[in-house]
């Protein structure tokens, strides 16, 4: 018997009674309810809004070293319970329990480097000044109030990712995590509390894309970090464009690829291109829907690729020995038959194919991989699916290849299957990217690293490091002692 999260709001340190006005579904098992949950309303969401107004004074007066030791304790706590954490993540977002668990390691690694940062992190500098009897420093101050806006598909690190750094600069958050995953979400929030964030200073609201949208619209909220699509994220900036101190960042959607050079070592390229296309069923932003191989390797490649993608298990995530679990949700399934169904009616090869989706009672579909050249009308060559679905795209030079690579409207990240160096050197200049791999599967993250996208995949903020600069604003002092 599996227990089910009666899901409550947290607002200004308080828990308010549960409601059940949504059900959060297991996708590998549609029958099971993962738990219920309150549709915050306008009201509600004000009331976080200003209960962390309201805590603002008070963390940002805090001592910087101070605010970051709270992140040592939440760190303590995250390890304490990694296992439960990851089987609750698995069992409401279908992800494969392995990974679950690395995510939640990421989320801890995000907790430590921001705790570390609280004591090595720069806030001002001294700086030059026209006069010599003046004194001139920069000095950061948090902007307020921060609203967290997450997907679904990295329910756990995503949210911490955003979440430390706003706090470690004296910022106070609103945290509105996706309707997928609102069981995660509490747990993490439980978790601040037990840690000893002081009330108010992380406010939890619930439920769909309206609540995110009536968070957005506060003019009380000061910054919006978002992670999401580019449709979320574009509306986001829309509404945030009529703010005139509105402060968005945002990292989106990709149409990642994997370059399979003529000297690639050959299992090692099939390898990477599986693991990017597949891993999470392909519902990474990192996820490449596109292997752009030398035509040279193609015929091989596409055969080799092809046998492997049949012999892989898509199956229970609680189970480690599955390599994928189920899409998210009933509307994911529909938008990947979709665009396979679009894949055949623009002509292209077919190389593989789900009959229909496996299993009646979960979100499970088979990947779907065709072989086409590069055109630019392609949509499915161009657009984001965000699922098990892959196109084998042939190229003659180098130069082809990057050119096809960046025949995209996004940009977030890219790997290269080569052995020479000068090639690896050609596609980091030439390819448009946040992230890039050699010799590796397009995904991947490591919390000091940055982690952000170009074009429609990210507004230049692209990672902890980097948030920081749009979570505080930096303010000039000139000191006369003359
Ligand atoms: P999504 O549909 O854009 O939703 C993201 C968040 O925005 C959710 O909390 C959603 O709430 C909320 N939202 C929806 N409409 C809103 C509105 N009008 N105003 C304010 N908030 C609104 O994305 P998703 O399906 O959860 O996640 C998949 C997408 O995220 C993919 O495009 C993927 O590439 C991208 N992603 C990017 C990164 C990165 O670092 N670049 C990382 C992970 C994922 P509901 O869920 O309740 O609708």
């Amino acid at each position: 018997m599996t227990s089910s999260v009666s899901g409550r709001l947290f607002v200004g340190g308080e828990w308010l009674a549960p409601r059940d006005d949504f059900a959060d579904l297991n996708p590998a098992k549609l029958d099971e309810v993962v738990g219920t949950f309150p549709h915050a309303t306008p009201e509600e969401v004000a009331s976080a809004v200003s209960s962390a107004r309201d805590a603002f004074p008070g963390w940002r007066r805090t001592s910087r070293i101070l605010r970051a030791e709270c992140f040592d304790r939440l760190a303590q706590l995250i390890k304490r319970d990694t296992d439960a954490l990851a089987t609750l993540m698995a069992r409401e977002c279908g992800k494969n329990v392995t990974e679950c668990r690395a995510e939640v390691v990421e989320g801890l690694h995000m907790v430590q480097w921001v705790f570390g940062s609280g004591r090595t992190g720069v806030y001002g500098e001294v700086v030059a000044s026209e006069i010599a009897e003046k004194d001139a420093f920069t000095r950061r101050k948090p902007w307020g109030v921060v609203a967290v806006v997450t997907p679904w598909n990295f329910p756990f690190a995503v949210p911490l990712w955003m979440l430390g750094p706003s706090l470690l600069e004296g910022n106070t958050c609103v945290f509105k995590p996706s309707e997928e995953t609102p069981g995660i979400a509490q747990r993490l929030v439980e978790l601040f509390a037990e840690a000893g964030f002081p009330a108010g200073t992380v406010n939890l609201v619930q439920g769909s894309g309206a609540v995110g949208e009536a968070l957005v619209k506060s003019p009380s909220v000061n910054v919006v970090c978002f992670t999401g699509s580019y449709a979320v994220g574009r509306r986001i900036q829309e509404l945030s464009a009529a703010l005139p101190d509105r402060i968005v960042a945002a990292e989106m959607g990709g149409k990642n690829a994997v370059i399979v050079c003529d000297d690639a070592r050959f299992d090692l390229a099939v390898n990477a291109g599986i693991l990017s296309a597949f891993k999470t069923t392909g519902q990474r932003c990192v996820s490449a829907s596109r292997i752009i191989v030398h035509e040279s390797l193609m015929g091989r490649y596409a055969k080799a690729f092809v046998d492997t993608a049949k012999r892989l298990r898509f199956g229970d995530p609680l189970d480690p020995k599955n390599f994928a679990g189920p899409l998210v949700n009933r509307k994911g399934v529909e938008k990947v038959l979709s665009y396979n169904a679009l894949a055949k009616s623009e002509g292209v090869e077919v190389l593989l194919a789900p009959d229909q989706p496996a299993n009646g009672n979960g979100c499970f579909l088979p990947p779907f991989v065709y072989r086409t050249d590069a055109k630019p009308n392609l949509r499915v060559t161009h657009e984001e699916v965000f699922g098990p679905h892959v196109a084998l795209i042939p190229f003659k030079t180098d130069e082809d290849a990057a050119r096809i690579y960046n025949d995209t409207e996004y940009g977030l990240s890219m790997a290269v299957i080569t052995e020479s160096y000068r090639r690896m050197r050609f596609f980091r200049d030439e390819c448009e990217y946040g992230m890039g791999y050699v010799n590796l599967p397009s995904i991947g993250a490591e919390v000091h690293l940055p982690f952000g996208g170009v074009k429609k995949s990210g507004n230049g903020h692209p990672s902890a490091a980097a948030l920081i600069e749009a979570v505080t604003h930096k303010t000039a002092w000139t000191v006369n002692h003359g």
